[in-house]
């Protein structure tokens, strides 16, 4: 009778609220145990700073390389920057983050160059929240009078999102990094929702291509076409073109083919970290490799 389909639909109801709840429950102490963790991760030395080159188009050699964030938690073992850094830059933690990403990256480009690997670019992932922070400008300043950085041998990457979000602000700070001889680029273009209207008002260098339209680009025209658009789109702009997620020698031929500028992606090599990278980097920059005898005349 009805008494009883109500008792059952009320029973019922408290199931899935209990079961919800839990469910809640559930994500919120992983989430919980993760910050907790993550507090430890700096203190602990667990996090590491890889790198991935990235290379010119037309002929293959380096010129650059992206760092990337890892953190290997003893227990856990490598934990990837999506499963983390979302997080810092909720709780703020992005901001020490990326100050020691900042660090570190700029000491491994000068160790990099002592050791004649030059020239080399090195670009750095910035997010949202560190560009809400007008303290990164003095951090920068330091890092590039402590190493000799030159013009152009540092990169930001940023979202457009991240830019989206105040553009005034994003627009006033990247202006004066800028000035500071830094470059930029916007990082995954064509994955954001904004119009296009928002690259003039940001002094750009380079576009970051997502891979998501590289990754099929040989079998879909339609991705074809949209990276053919946002290449002379940049070009026209002024900007260079790197294509992310570079994955075969046919897709370096097609966006070779596009006038795509450079390429980074797992076909010439994945994220490292800088021990390995180096006799890599040192090869596709076309120098000797290390401790062998030095070309031309001999006494
Ligand atoms: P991102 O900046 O777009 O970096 C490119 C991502 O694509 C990297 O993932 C890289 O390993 C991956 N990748 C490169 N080539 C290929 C390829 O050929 N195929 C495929 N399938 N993937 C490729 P990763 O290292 O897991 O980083 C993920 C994201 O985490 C980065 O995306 C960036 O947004 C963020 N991130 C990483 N390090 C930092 C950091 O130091 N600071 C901040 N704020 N964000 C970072
Ligand atoms: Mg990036
Ligand atoms: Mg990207
Ligand atoms: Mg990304």
């Amino acid at each position: 009778n009805a008494d009883t389909a109500m008792y059952h639909a009320k029973a019922q109801g408290r199931a899935n609220y209990q079961f919800y709840s839990e469910e809640l429950n559930r994500s919120a102490m992983a989430r919980l145990d993760l910050e907790r963790k993550l507090r430890n991760a700096a203190a602990g030395g667990e996090f590491e700073l890889w790198y991935q080159p990235q290379y010119r188009a037309c002929d293959g050699q380096a010129i650059g390389v992206e760092a990337l964030l890892r953190w290997r938690h003893p227990q856990d073992g490598l934990i990837p920057p999506d499963r983390f850094i979302p997080i810092c830059e909720d709780n703020g933690m992005i901001l020490d983050i990326g100050r020691w990403v900042m660090e570190k990256a700029c000491a491994q480009l000068a160790s990099w160059r002592n050791a004649g690997l030059a020239p080399l670019r090195m670009a750095i992932n910035v997010s949202a929240r560190q560009l809400r922070d007008t303290r990164i400008i003095d951090l920068l300043r330091a890092q590039i009078e402590r190493h000799g950085i030159g013009p152009g041998e540092l990169e930001f990457e940023v979202t457009e999102s991240s830019v989206m979000e105040r553009p005034d602000e994003a627009a006033f700070i990247l202006g004066r990094i800028k000035a500071l001889g830094v470059s930029l680029a916007i990082d995954d273009f064509g994955t954001g929702h904004s119009s296009l209207a928002y690259l003039k008002r940001f002094p750009l260098d380079r576009l970051k291509i997502d891979r998501s339209f590289v990754s099929d680009i040989e079998h879909d025209c339609n991705d074809a076409a949209i990276v053919s658009a946002a290449i002379s789109l940049a070009h026209g702009l002024g900007l260079e073109v790197v294509a992310e997620g570079v994955e075969s020698a046919v897709q370096w031929a097609q966006l070779k083919a596009l006038g795509c500028d450079e390429l980074q992606g797992y076909h010439f090599s994945r994220p490292l970290p800088a021990e390995q990278l180096e006799p890599l980097l040192r090869a596709a920059l076309n120098l000797p490799a290390a401790g062998a005898t030095p070309a031309g005349p001999q006494d």
